[in-house]
């Protein structure tokens, strides 16, 4: 159990979740091949093949920040550009590493709704200049689950997918919270990716209950040449990369990867009915996956802080968000909802 601590600052407050601890204890005995040439990495990469229901190829990175850099440099030259929207943490919170790893290829930020990019909005901004002077659009980047807590529909990224098609585009999805999202729509991990025409894919294992780790699946296997070589390159090649890929092992045999985003999510949908009835808190987006975004009262925000809560409110467009995780306890999200409630004296 734990000592009632538990925040909602991020995902990411969270720890270990037990199913990728065990894999990394059963993963920790005697010596194994380095670099990736380990049986745990083999099997990881099978089981996301299996589950992807595809051939595709895998790796495996430490962080997000990490995978969506390589992957999007992978998907174009420095003189080109890469579509996202204005609120992607590719834009907002990887420090420049896109443009960085890529050598300079520009973000070009489109509007969104509710956090989604449309068919419009990319057109939008890949049709706005075509000429010499102005970095070639190559790429579109979409966050799945978005950034405020919503998740693209299978038709939504079948369009998104069709445009890009038409205009000589790559698709990219940043996962860091793909389970939520197969969680929210009870889609399959291939309907929300290479069959809804995602070339690649980050999909996160930190936010889902892993110490440390994102896997970069290529469905267009062209696309991944030569990527071995920019993981190295980067510093992300784990030497003892069987304790990056165990736990995907962990994660991904027996199911946990879905039922601890299910869990996350429902623990958003208690909190979002919790206050919801209140008038002076405002749902700022629909929630689909595990965050909550309530706009309220300045004062009622450093109130909450000052009962010690931690949340952010620098992340998509303003409000304070509220995430939950694996191992989020009920009983936690209902102090939080209770303290807002007393805050705002309903
Ligand atoms: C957390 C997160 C990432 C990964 O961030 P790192 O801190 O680099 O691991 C990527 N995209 C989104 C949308 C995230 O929320």
């Amino acid at each position: 159990m734990t000592d009632n601590n538990q925040q909602f600052a991020s995902d990411n407050y969270s720890g270990i979740c037990p199913e990728a601890w065990a894999a990394m204890e059963k993963a920790n005995h005697g010596h194994e091949r380095a670099y990736g040439d380990d049986q745990w990495t083999e099997r990881a990469a099978e089981y996301f093949r299996h589950l992807f229901e595809t051939d595709c190829e895998v790796f495996f990175a430490f962080n997000g920040t990490a995978a969506n850099s390589l992957a999007l440099a992978s998907l174009c030259q420095s003189y080109h550009s890469v579509i996202c929207s204005e609120t992607a943490h590719v834009e907002t919170d990887e420090c420049g590493a896109p443009e960085f790893f890529s050598n300079g290829s520009k973000l070009l930020t489109a509007a969104s709704v509710n956090g989604k990019l449309t068919p419009q909005s990319i057109r939008e901004v890949a049709l706005k200049r075509q000429d010499i002077h102005y970095p070639k659009p190559r790429v579109v980047t979409l966050t799945q689950a978005t950034e405020v807590g919503t998740a693209y529909r299978p038709d939504e990224l079948k369009a998104i997918s069709a445009t890009c098609k038409d205009l000589g585009l790559n698709l990219h999805m940043d996962g860091a919270r793909f389970s939520n999202a197969c969680s929210f729509l009870g889609c399959t991990p291939a309907e929300l990716s290479w069959k809804s025409g995602v070339d690649v894919l980050c999909f996160g294992g930190t936010k889902n209950g892993m110490a440390v780790g994102e896997a970069i699946l290529f469905f267009n296997r062209q696309l991944a040449e030569d990527f071995d070589y920019r993981c190295k390159q980067a510093g992300q090649l784990a030497s003892k990369m069987r304790f990056l890929s165990a736990p995907w092992v962990g994660l991904l045999e027996g199911g946990a990867w879905l039922r601890h985003a299910a869990h996350a999510n429902r623990c958003a949908q208690l909190l979002a009915s919790l206050v919801a009835d209140l008038p002076a808190v405002e749902l700022m987006f629909p929630v689909e996956a595990n965050g909550v975004f309530l706009q309220m009262p300045e004062a009622a925000l450093d109130a909450l802080r000052g009962k010690g809560w931690r949340f952010y409110t620098f992340i998509g467009s303003g409000g304070a968000r509220f995430m939950c995780s694996w191992d989020t306890e009920e009983a936690r999200v209902r102090e939080l909802a209770a303290d807002i409630r007393g805050i705002l004296g309903a």
